[in-house]
């Protein structure tokens, strides 16, 4: 089958991978529905983490199952299904106190921007729908296995409850999500971070009610005179910069929470102004699989629309342009049909 490797930075290709196969009792494997370029595939791509081999892509993805090794149980060929990016069992100390992002079992998804994909952990990992989803749902379902999920556990993580004032730090697919998530929370006021048009307008149609285009200092400043000088209640970090990491810490009011889910790169932080500042953090690879049944439903009922999030949609075979698409921040997320 034709698939989705990157050999070295700004190189990927679309070519020739053997197809996958259940190597183990408890793997599926799916035929994807569809998948897409997260903006963390763009750190190997832009040569931020070394690729010493040649990596199979894609850790986003719905799709039908095909097969399943001789000890899955909870999903059959035939059956929709969405994984998180994260493989859990569903069922070691950490899955069950909702943080399957730390399972002791952990393996992260790779090889799905592609027509079949091998799953491990299948149980824990997939969660089936009671019958085929509509066509017209797939983008936004294909959001719940990370985007969405992400950004819903930022707002989970930094604690966003009914008329919390929230404020969203990166304007990428995360934050945008991040934007619904406190939405859907209930969220009184949403103050979205975001310089670009096209960004602005879909933090506006996720829910956002204050745009900030000021950064830094500006930036900062900006919330707090929004928030009568107190700062935010809920401070979602969704780019994991030092500079952005610095400006979420310094938009929250003293016993508020950050919750972190971009990767950091760069980032330090001062002990003593981490502890005067009496703001607490909570981050990490989101446990989507903590939120998948509930965000699955939220979709299938039409009551949130995450697919929006994306603003191109390419065929597998140019799955290059659309990594240079987002790269070069033309693209916001862009869908991969396969
Ligand atoms: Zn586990």
């Amino acid at each position: 089958m034709l698939a989705t490797v990157l050999h070295g930075p700004r190189d990927v290709r679309c070519e020739e991978v053997p197809e996958p196969k259940i190597l183990k009792a408890t793997d599926a494997v799916i035929r994807l529905s569809a998948s897409c370029i997260c903006g963390s595939d763009l750190w190997p791509y832009r040569g931020l983490n070394a690729v010493a081999t040649p990596m199979a892509m894609g850790h986003e993805y719905c799709g039908i199952v095909e097969e399943v090794g001789s000890a899955v149980t909870s999903v059959k060929p035939g059956q929709f299904v969405v994984g998180s990016f994260c493989l859990s069992d569903n069922t070691c100390p950490h899955c069950r106190f909702g943080f399957q992002s730390s399972c002791a079992q952990r393996e992260f998804m790779t090889g799905a921007q592609a027509p079949y994909a091998r799953v491990p952990l299948a149980d824990g990992t997939l969660v089936g729908t009671p019958k085929l989803p509509p066509d017209d749902l797939i983008p936004s379902l294909l959001a719940v296995s990370d985007v969405l999920g992400t950004g819903w556990y930022a707002a989970s993580a930094a604690r966003v409850e009914e008329g919390s004032t929230v404020v969203v730090v990166g304007d990428g697919a995360v934050g945008l999500m991040g934007v619904l998530a406190a939405k859907q929370l209930g969220a009184g006021r949403i103050l979205a971070l975001s310089r670009h048009k096209t960004r602005q307008d879909l933090a506006l149609f996720f829910g956002a009610t204050d745009i900030i285009a000021e950064r830094g200092e500006a930036g900062v400043a900006r919330v707090k005179e929004l928030t009568d000088g107190v700062g935010a209640d809920a401070v979602l970090e969704c780019v994991g910069t030092k500079e952005s990491m610095a400006q979420a810490l310094r938009c929250a009011r003293p016993g508020s929470m950050v919750g972190y889910v971009g990767v950091p790169h760069g980032v330090e932080l001062d002990g003593q102004q981490l502890f005067f500042s009496q703001v607490g953090m909570l981050g990490g690879p989101a446990p989507v699989r903590r939120f998948l049944p509930y965000l699955m439903d939220l979709v299938l009922e039409r009551r949130i629309e995450p697919g929006r999030v994306f603003d191109l949609t390419l065929p597998l075979a140019d799955v290059a342009e659309g990594y240079r698409a987002m790269d070069e921040r033309r693209a916001i997320k862009t869908m991969l049909r396969v």
